[in-house]
């Protein structure tokens, strides 16, 4: 049964049981309407009201400030990864139109001349690369600008920041020191890029990496940071973001939904195709385009209503658990948490071996190697005769990773560190 079970894997993930219970009566007869949530329109009355709650519960819950937009998209972490750069190269190339405008007037032909020359002398992305799945949105974006070299004539426009890799005997698991890393200028920067929490590395920040904060009003450096496996787990000053996203389907719902948090003067900033166009630069594609997205109030296609009302249902939940603390008050539970797991495993290290190095290591996701590939294996296998389910590493790494996500309850955390303790105990 659900109770029998304590379930740690990274994605999906756990959810609130009750949330689930809800969730089964709304898939057949939402609120006594007679229709499942699957089946009402997305453009229906009921639909709105559900996107306008959940937008709300978010609001709350990470205090995002006015002039931030909530966006629910498709195409999970890996599309944001894609609209990232469509969106904010697009956003960098207005702006240099804006500049080219101001310094030769109204002679278009000069102005377009003008952009496409910067395009191919300062246009840079920096992605700060701590994992997996920065690593991975840093591909993407090189793939994606491969044709704006226009014939190898520019030169690379992805700037590596830092690849934590070339600090720690080529394996992720450390975050270099600021001082190691080579960002662009803002100016020159279209944006600076971020993985707050390396799912399958168990790397996290420990808090806002400080040459991203801007110094004035005039240095106006566009941080993106994905959030995927920490979003609402600990507080998040958003103003600091350009933006910040995550895929649903680990600390906020089921899959199928993306959010979006993005500063609105983003939005306005995204330029016209026929613009684009004549610099050479591709234009968002309309389901990847924030700006589509946004004046459409999500709602530009077909959107999972189901999932959005999940999502708006756990945070709802989250804000009924914890009241005024919102955030915070989940961000010292899952602190607690992670806490019991680590002090386990430093207190085994013969048996135990932490992969992040100590002051990055991930509350969410917790990676360890428990010896050679047969021990692991038999850990494995003992943690199943428990019931406990979902510790097997990430394939591309291996090893044993316990997510620790929001709706890993406390008992079931519980049953997991006795389980350590006794394998510790037999292996010692
Ligand atoms: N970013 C992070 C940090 C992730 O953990 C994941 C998925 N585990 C992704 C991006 C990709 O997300 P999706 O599967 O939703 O595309």
């Amino acid at each position: 049964s659900r109770e029998e079970v304590a379930y740690f894997g990274a994605g999906p993930a756990p959810l609130p049981t009750p949330v689930l219970e809800e969730g089964a009566r709304a898939f057949v007869n939402f609120e006594d309407s007679g229709l499942s949530l699957a089946e009402i329109s997305h453009r229906s009355p009921t639909a709105n009201k559900i996107l306008a709650n959940t937008k709300t519960a978010l609001v709350s819950l990470l205090d995002i400030p006015d002039n931030y937009e909530i966006l629910f998209m498709h195409g999970g972490g890996s599309g944001e990864f894609s609209a990232v750069v469509y969106n904010m190269v697009a956003v960098w190339v207005e702006k240099r139109r804006r500049l080219a405008e101001n310094e030769l007037g109204s002679d278009e032909e000069k102005i377009l001349e003008r952009v496409r020359s910067d395009i191919r002398e300062s246009l840079r992305l920096d992605y700060i690369v701590t994992g997996s799945w920065s690593l991975k949105a840093s591909q993407e974006a090189a793939t994606l600008l491969e044709p704006l070299k226009n014939g190898g004539k520019a030169k690379n426009f992805v700037n590596i920041v830092t690849d934590a890799r070339e600090w720690n005997e080529g394996k992720f698991g450390k975050i270099p020191h600021e001082d190691m890393w080579k960002m662009t200028s803002p100016e020159g920067s279209a944006f600076a890029y971020y993985c707050d929490n390396e799912t399958v590395d168990g790397v996290e920040f420990p808090s806002f990496p400080k040459c991203l904060v801007s110094k004035d009003d005039e240095d106006d450096r566009l941080v993106v940071a994905d959030m995927s496996s920490n979003f609402l787990s600990r507080r998040v000053d958003v103003s600091k973001y350009a933006v910040i996203y995550g895929g649903a389907q680990k600390n906020i719902g089921i899959t199928d939904v993306t959010l979006v948090i993005v500063r609105k003067d983003i939005l306005a900033t995204i330029p016209s195709p026929s613009f684009l166009h004549a610099v050479g630069v591709w234009s968002p594609p309309a389901i990847l385009n924030w700006s589509v997205i946004a004046k459409n109030n999500s709602l530009y296609n077909t959107m999972p209503i189901f999932s959005i009302w999940i999502a708006g249902q756990v945070m709802r939940s989250l804000l009924s658990t914890h009241g005024d603390a919102k955030v915070s008050g989940q961000e010292a539970v899952a602190n607690a948490k992670a806490k019991i797991i680590y002090r386990i495993l430093d207190e085994n290290p013969s048996v135990y071996q932490i992969v992040p190095h100590k002051d990055v290591r991930s509350r969410m996701n917790i990676c360890f190697r428990a010896g050679d590939a047969a021990t692991e294996k038999g850990f494995l296998e003992g943690a199943e005769s428990r019931m406990l389910q979902g510790l097997k590493g990430h394939r591309s790494v291996g090893g044993i990773r316990i997510s620790n996500y929001n709706a890993v309850s406390m008992a079931n955390l519980q049953k997991l560190a006795e389980y350590l303790k006794d394998f510790a105990q037999r292996k010692r």
